[in-house]
């Protein structure tokens, strides 16, 4: 049985591209169902940080030497790459080591501007990841403002009146994750923005779940930043992207200091660079950008659009399948999701779920999922999440089925 939006042959092409799905867990195939967590990288994207390494690898920017002018060139490319992807400059391309470095980098520099006073308000969701929880707490702390919470409907998505009613005047930053890593559910984020941006307050969109699984534009999209990070959309760790609105990010301070950064140093006084060096201080991660810029290449050949029309099948299918057998809970059942189903089964704790499975080779999630006041709300400790990738096939969520009917079966 194959999802339509590829052939089988298509499929199978795909999954060759990923060395590791060959492996076997126990004497069985691998099904690698936790894409949310870290996806897998593709064999050019491998041979993308390997090439480097084996044949150009040279500090970049500063030397003249050919090594360093193949690094830079590549570096730089990765930027375009990732600029036309997203449309956007070049200059509102931003690297990180992903995306709570991104969040952070954020919250620093609007801390640094004294963008906040005392009483003013940030603006998250309950369905936020600790990423975009806790650097917001943080900054809240340090100058007083108030870190006010979306809460959610009975069927666990986001309360838009209680949203709308409670941007005013006072909130100053919008601070929203697209999809949710815990729950899979896409994330009205649009009309949020819209509405944040026409009380004058800055707006970042968590983008750790979108990027991977359906096209972002950045200029549509109107917010001011977006973060999201390498690793979930088939890259190396260690590498995101922050992409923030030029004249915003122009009339900001800098993040961290050092080299790069800089145009001019003198003891008493700084010149910073333009964008984007003005936020890349120091020795950046280059054959992660670089890998990064490989596997956006690797996506746009097979086009996001059918990226998007696979998973959804499959997390359509994981749905319906789960629904029709006893005990199990779906979280936010019916909602429009991406990459990702939670749910729970009655008298089976997540862990000694997710245990069970890794006996039959079915990797998920099990826990909080950095979410834990989402828990607290939903009541909860944890769920188990499947969630998924380009490369995973109906017969593999056939597969977590039946582990999950003989590990009940185990347990109960
Ligand atoms: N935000 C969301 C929605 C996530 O799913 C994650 C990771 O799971 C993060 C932020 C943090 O990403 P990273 O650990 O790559 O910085």
């Amino acid at each position: 049985m194959n999802a339509s939006a590829f052939t089988s042959d298509e499929l199978d092409q795909i999954r060759d591209e990923f060395p590791i799905l060959k492996r076997e867990i126990k004497g069985r195939p691998l099904v690698y169902l936790d894409n949310a967590a870290t996806s897998q990288s593709p064999r050019c994207v491998l041979e993308a940080s390997r090439t480097y390494y084996e044949s150009y690898n040279a500090n970049i920017h500063r030397g003249v030497h050919r090594l360093a002018q193949e690094a830079t060139a590549a570096y730089e490319g990765a930027r375009d790459t990732i600029a036309t992807h997203f449309n956007c400059q070049r200059e509102e391309v931003i690297f990180t080591s992903g995306t709570t470095d991104g969040i952070n980098l954020v919250s620093g520099i609007l801390g640094r501007a004294k963008y906040l006073k005392a009483g003013d308000e940030i603006l998250i969701s309950a369905l936020e990841h600790h990423s975009n929880i806790v650097p917001w707490r943080l900054l809240a702390d340090e100058v007083g403002a108030i870190l006010k919470v979306i809460p959610l409907t009975a069927d666990e998505v986001w309360d838009i009146d209680a949203a709308k009613a409670l941007i005013t005047e006072r909130t100053k930053i919008v601070a929203l994750s697209h999809v949710s890593n815990a729950i899979g559910i896409i994330n009205p984020i649009e009309s949020l923005i819209s509405l944040a941006k026409e009380q004058g307050a800055i707006t970042l969109v968590d983008a750790a779940q979108s990027a991977p699984h359906f096209p972002l534009d950045f200029q549509q999209m109107g917010a001011d930043f977006i973060v999201f990070s390498g690793h979930k959309m088939y890259a190396p760790t260690g590498i995101g992207v922050l992409l923030g609105r030029r004249e915003l990010m122009e009339t900001l301070p800098p993040y961290r200091g050092g080299g790069e950064m800089i145009k001019q140093v003198t003891f008493d006084q700084i010149t910073y660079n333009d964008l984007p060096g003005k936020y890349e201080a120091g020795t950046p991660n280059i054959e992660g950008v670089i890998a990064l810029g490989e596997a956006i290449n690797f996506i746009n050949r097979i086009g996001l659009s059918k990226i998007q029309a696979h998973e959804s099948e499959l997390s359509t299918y994981l749905e319906s399948q789960l629904s029709k057998r006893e005990g199990i809970r779906i979280y936010a059942a019916g909602a429009k999701k991406a990459g990702a189903v939670s749910f729970a089964v009655d008298a089976i704790h997540h862990y000694d779920l997710g245990t069970l499975l890794d006996q039959f080779g079915v990797a998920v999630r099990t826990g909080h999922h950095c979410c834990q006041p989402l828990m607290q709300c939903l009541n909860i400790t944890g769920t188990v999440r499947a969630s998924f990738g380009v490369y995973n096939s109906l017969e593999e969520i056939d597969q977590l089925l039946a582990a999950l009917d003989k590990s009940r079966q185990m347990l109960l």
